[in-house]
């Protein structure tokens, strides 16, 4: 609980409009996607509240408010869209959540350096609308394009619909502006390549916020493509599905669309060609070879050109249904009986087997995959969770076993739990499982930066 007199302090900082502290603002900002069905086990994490939320807008008064929290000792939870499904932005101890998306704008575009410089709370759809002007793009393309920040990307790793070609949104990165947990403002040079010491903005990416505050990023972009060219396989089986991915990815062919879909028994390979037109002609012609030696059929490009007209429609929902809503109104999207969704990433010699063994552990436990799926190269593999017709017994606690079961299969197969969404609360107990000694080096640096632990205790597993 924040004092009245600490309280005018963060005011002063932002002014009063931009100092939420009334029930209803505290309630729907303590939150994010994860609902408390999914929650397994970490259900209490979702109760506390914030003590008050900030909406800065710029740099400095970030880094103002840091140094008066770090004095305090308040946490500090860094906020974006809140589109989460981990749980990475709740207010576990209470404290401030720094709401950034009044950090907007889209600071310099450069097409000769093939570069954009944003602010952090930029909506990913809004920086692509402004590159689009100078027909460019960014390129990181998740479902949740409209709704999620350029700093929630970057702390999430996130991977979107065009990361076959580009890769995940830490990739994009170039350079950050962090404020660290004692208000130094770090800055990371505008260069793809350095070869002294660390790269310094991977200790940002993926990191949830607990080592600091994002508010610019200089990412990469490219021009709009010259060509596309859509492509459908049907295979009989996931595994010829499978192996002719994991061939595309030997011989260096990265669609910027690949995702292989086992859903209702039919197994489907979506791809999309985008760059120079010769490029994009030889590479589909290579790849429609790789998926017939696979005895994949191709049905033409319609079922593509559906998909990729659709793929926002999720995070669409989402904003509609839930964004910025109360906490209960957020929570009711469960969802036909309850799932989950599980992104796991493998090497590729692995992937099969463990898809086998998952079968295997979920024969008789009344949960069942309604979907298997590789999406942008073969080691990212994903599973949806769903009850199994007829079954009897507590589904929830049923599916929260198997997910257990399944993720720690995984680390135990040489894996990792999760490769888009970070772990948030939600999974963020079995990370020191995972990484062994390098989460030990990764608490050693949040105590040495963050001594007092105000950024966004408890996430990262820490
Ligand atoms: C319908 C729907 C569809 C989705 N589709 C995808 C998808 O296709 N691919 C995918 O990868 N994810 C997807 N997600 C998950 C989510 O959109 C991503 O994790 C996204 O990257 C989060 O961005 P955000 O701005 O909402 O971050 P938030 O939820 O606000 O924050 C996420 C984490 O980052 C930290 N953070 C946020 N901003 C900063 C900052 N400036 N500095 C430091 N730390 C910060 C937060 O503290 C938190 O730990 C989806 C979610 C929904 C609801």
């Amino acid at each position: 609980m924040l004092n009245s007199s600490a309280l005018q302090s963060f005011e002063k900082i932002v002014g009063a409009a931009n100092a939420l502290a009334e029930p209803y603002d505290l309630d729907r900002y303590s939150a994010d996607a994860l609902t408390p069905f999914r929650a397994f086990g970490v259900e209490e994490a979702l109760e506390p509240l914030a003590d008050l939320v900030l909406r800065p807008e710029t740099t400095s008064q970030v880094a103002e408010i840091v140094a008066l929290a770090a004095q305090q000792r308040i946490p500090l939870i860094p906020y974006g869209g809140g589109t989460g499904v981990m749980g990475g932005t709740l207010p576990v101890q209470g404290g401030i959540i720094i709401d950034l998306k009044r950090m907007n704008r889209v600071l310099e575009v450069n097409p000769r350096d093939q570069t954009v410089s944003v602010e952090a709370g930029t909506v990913l759809q809004d920086l692509e609308d402004a590159l689009d002007e100078h027909g460019l793009m960014a390129g990181h393309d998740p479902y949740s394009v409209a709704i999620a920040t350029v700093g929630g990307a970057i702390s999430t790793n996130g991977v979107g619909y065009r990361a076959g070609a580009i890769g995940p949104m830490g990739d994009q990165v170039v350079a950050l502006e962090v404020v660290l947990p004692d208000g130094r403002i770090l800055v990371t040079p505008q260069v793809p390549k350095t070869s002294s010491g660390p790269n310094l903005n991977h200790l940002f990416i993926g990191s949830e916020g607990v080592f600091g505050v994002i508010t610019r990023a200089t990412l990469r972009v490219r021009r709009l493509p010259e060509a596309q060219v859509f492509a459908t396989i049907d295979f009989d089986s996931f595994t010829q599905g499978f192996n002719a991915v994991a061939e595309l990815r030997a011989l260096d062919i990265r669609p910027t669309l690949l995702d292989l879909t086992e859903e209702d028994q039919r197994v489907r390979l979506y791809l999309l060609f985008e760059g120079f037109k010769e490029g994009v002609t030889a590479l589909a012609a290579r790849s429609s070879e790789v998926c017939s030696q696979f005895q994949g059929r191709a049905v033409g490009p319609e079922p593509t050109l559906e998909y990729w007209r659709d793929r926002h429609q999720s995070g669409e929902n989402y904003k509609l249904s839930s964004l910025g809503k109360p906490r209960q109104d957020r929570w009711q999207r469960v969802g036909g009986g309850g799932f989950d969704y599980l992104h796991l990433a493998l090497p590729i010699s692995k992937v099969l087997e463990y898809r086998e063994r998952c079968q295997q552990a979920m024969s008789g436990s009344g949960v069942r995959v309604t979907e298997f799926a590789i999406w942008s190269r073969p080691e990212l593999f994903s599973m949806l969770l769903a009850p199994e017709p007829g079954a009897s017994g507590d589904f929830r606690e049923s599916l929260s076993i198997v997910v257990q079961q399944v993720l720690t299969l995984a680390q135990d197969m040489g894996g990792v739990m999760e490769y888009c969404h970070g772990v948030g609360m939600k999974l963020g107990h079995l990370l020191a499982r995972e990484m062994g000694v390098g989460h030990d080096v990764i608490r050693a640096l949040k105590e040495s930066l963050d001594p007092a632990g105000i950024m966004n205790p408890s996430k990262l597993g820490l």
